[in-house]
């Protein structure tokens, strides 16, 4: 069997359930996915790393008909509000690319899957969001 590794360096996989991780301002608590060397809202240069929540809400979303070659269309680009706090950018996915199907403020939880394999097996794992109605063993009627 191959290994997986994580299209993302903030997708971690190999720590139980698959889950996020953000550089988190010491200063004000504003969260990034990639690196930076300073904080765009408070100008701190002390991070740490916190691993977010995996459900969220839906912010705003746009459903992309036309992509580059080799990318399959339609399909639901979103902003994702986390649970706990922190936004990420992901597509929506398990649901009918179709605005009758997202809404703002749906709930959603992460998914992984696999994006592509190599000739050595090796599974590329990125993430996306799904319906949390639809996300295995979520229930959202708590
Ligand atoms: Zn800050």
């Amino acid at each position: 069997m191959g290994e997986r590794v994580s299209v993302v360096d903030y997708l971690v996989l190999d720590d139980g359930e698959p889950y996020l991780v953000a550089t988190a301002c010491r200063g004000c608590g504003a969260t990034y996915f990639e690196r930076h060397n300073a904080c765009g809202r408070c100008f701190g240069t002390s991070f740490e790393r916190r691993r977010m929540e995996s459900t969220g809400t839906v912010r705003s979303y746009t459903i992309v008909h036309r992509a580059a070659p080799g990318v399959a269309v339609p399909y639901v680009a979103a902003i994702i509000e986390l649970d706990g706090g922190g936004v990420v950018k992901a597509n929506i996915r398990d649901v009918e690319p179709e605005p009758a199907q997202v809404g703002l403020g749906m709930p959603v939880a992460m998914t992984t899957f696999v994006a592509g394999t190599d000739d050595e097996g090796t599974e590329a794992v990125a993430f996306g969001y799904s319906p949390a109605v639809a996300a295995a063993g979520k229930r959202t009627d708590a």
